[in-house]
């Protein structure tokens, strides 16, 4: 998979040579490329922003470096998907890491300040599916953290990622068992720790009543934490 990514802040994107996503590009799997959108202006202070139309606080991303740095980029994706990470996008879910999981490439477009010029957005809508997405409702300062999440998100679903594929199958979200709930607990040795015990169905070895025990458990819990879940 192949995946550009465009910021102002190319540093904020190290992390992507670490853990799964560091491997899988050191493996050949995932081909990650930052650019810095800065190096699409022609000025002598590298401008990128300009005060909003209509006034108001802040400043809005301009067009122009935007639509230098993707003409560039979007021409090198054969299916171009552009996700722009934005609080007015539609939230960022399981089901879509798995649809983009499948996809060949993406390009993520990382806003700052109170955004990007609306007009870019509609520009590629002709020429790339345009996804706004959102991590959640909160605002962030900057699209590099949702970038992250998106790529860890995605990444983690291609195959050879993630070194057992069954711990991505019985995930919160995940399609089959698990779909429309988040996991339940999960415990690990030593069967008693500070007079905390393991249930003792985990260490029956019973495969039927684990599963029934883990699948009871996630309804639970979604009920306490996500209910709007439930109501589904
Ligand atoms: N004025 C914008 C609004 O109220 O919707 C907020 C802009 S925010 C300060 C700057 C950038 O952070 C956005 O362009 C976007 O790239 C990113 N961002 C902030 N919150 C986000 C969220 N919940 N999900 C995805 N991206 C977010």
């Amino acid at each position: 998979m192949r995946i550009d990514i465009i910021t102002i802040f190319p540093d904020y994107l190290a992390p992507l040579g670490l853990s799964l996503v560091g491997k899988a590009r050191d493996q050949g799997l995932l081909d990650i490329r930052v650019h810095d959108l800065r190096d699409s202006t022609h000025d002598r202070h590298r401008t990128v922003d300009d005060e909003p139309y209509g006034g108001g606080p802040g400043m809005v991303m301009r067009p122009e470096p935007w639509g230098e740095a993707l003409d560039a980029v979007l021409a090198q994706h054969p299916d171009p998907l552009l996700v722009i990470p934005t609080p007015s996008g539609m939230p960022f879910t399981q089901s879509l890491a798995t649809q983009w999981s499948r996809r060949p490439g993406m390009v993520i477009a990382c806003g700052r300040y109170e955004g990007i010029d609306a007009r870019v957005a509609d520009e590629y809508a002709g020429r790339a599916e345009v996804v706004p997405v959102s991590l959640g409702d909160y605002v962030l300062a900057g699209g590099e953290v949702a970038a992250l999440a998106i790529v860890e998100a995605v990444t983690r679903l291609m195959p050879g990622v993630v070194g057992n594929e069954a711990s991505v199958t019985d995930d919160s979200f995940a399609p089959g068992a698990m779909e429309g709930l988040v996991e339940g607990p999960v415990y690990t040795r030593p069967p008693e720790w500070r007079g905390h015990v393991v249930p003792d169905v985990l260490l029956s070895g019973d495969h039927g009543r684990i599963a029934a025990w883990r699948r009871e458990q996630a309804e639970r819990r979604t009920g306490a934490m996500r209910p709007e879940l439930l109501e589904g």
